[in-house]
């Protein structure tokens, strides 16, 4: 039987609808970044935390462009050929970090394959010139995956963010569709190697989206796999279908499977878990900060 694609995406639950603030903070983020000509991941991955994190003042940097050489089926990066790295963007995040008075910044990139070095320079001009301009800051960055480039892993820590964050996204079994130029054994390769490198001196993190047909024993491995790694940070949130192109919601997971998972993976030895219906990577980032002494 041929079933007709759908053509409207299913209504959210309740614990899904966001409800619109009004600060002015909103507005005062949003010129900012436009000022100072910023990407964020906010806004091009069409993140439903947008109103919430803006109003707040914070947003999660996107750097290297807003083209991605990548498609994967859940992201709404657009992807394209992408233009030349700007040399003066490393400048400009750090002049919003200053101008946002961020403790904790979250720096991001679109996956630049095109590139030698998968823009792993360009991150480590980026934090370089955060920490100059805001010396007291966290910095997080989300990296892809370099394609486990050892040369490009370590010109990235070593630069000394204080948390280095790669996504291992979704379960192994669900891999193939869901980010097909990537593997799951190679982000693990990925958070390994920088834990092989640094040790203690930096927090590892990684994150899932929930929603996509995983099953319980499935997501209970992937945790255990990248505690097998010595991830300390994990965060699980629901996928969300950016359009009706990319991959449907095949399951809305409750807030209590959340907080079950939640538990487990704080039974599991994770340092901290962020786990909830609207958790993204970034999402309230600063909630965990590293001690002073491991800083
Ligand atoms: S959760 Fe992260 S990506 Fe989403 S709006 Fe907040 S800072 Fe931006």
């Amino acid at each position: 039987m041929i079933t007709a694609e759908p053509t409207v995406r299913p209504r959210l639950p309740e614990w899904l609808r966001i409800k619109l603030p009004t600060a002015d903070t909103f507005s005062r983020t949003r010129s900012l970044l436009d000022e100072l000509k910023l990407h964020t991941v906010c806004e091009s991955a069409r993140c439903p935390n947008h109103w919430e994190c803006w109003s707040k003042g914070t947003a999660t940097f996107m750097i290297a462009g807003d083209r991605c050489t990548r498609a994967c089926g859940f992201c709404a990066v657009s992807t394209a050929k992408p233009l030349a790295l700007e040399a003066d963007e490393p400048s400009r995040v750090a002049e919003a970090t200053r101008r946002m008075k961020l403790n904790h910044v979250v720096i991001t990139a679109v996956a630049r394959d095109d590139l030698k070095d998968g823009g792993a320079d360009h991150f480590r001009q980026t934090i370089e010139a955060v920490r100059k301009l805001n010396p007291c800051i966290v910095i997080e960055v989300l990296v892809p995956d370099f394609n486990e480039s050892d040369v490009a892993i370590e010109t990235v820590i070593g630069a000394n963010p204080e948390i280095f964050n790669h996504n291992l996204e979704t379960v192994r079994r669900l891999t193939p569709s869901v980010r097909h130029r990537a593997t799951y054994d190679r982000s693990l390769a990925v958070l390994a190697k920088v834990k092989a490198h640094c040790g203690n001196s930096i927090h590892t993190k990684s994150g899932m989206m929930l929603g996509l047909g995983e099953t319980e024993p499935e997501v209970l491995q992937a945790m255990a796999d990248l505690r097998a790694v010595d991830c300390d940070i994990l965060t699980l949130g629901q996928y969300l279908q950016p359009t009706l192109k990319h991959l449907p919601v095949v399951e809305f997971v409750t807030p209590a499977k959340f907080a079950e998972y939640q538990e487990r993976g704080q039974a599991m030895g994770f340092v901290h878990v962020a786990s909830g219906p609207m958790v993204r990577s970034s999402y309230h980032a600063d909630e965990f900060t590293p001690s002073s002494e491991q800083r």
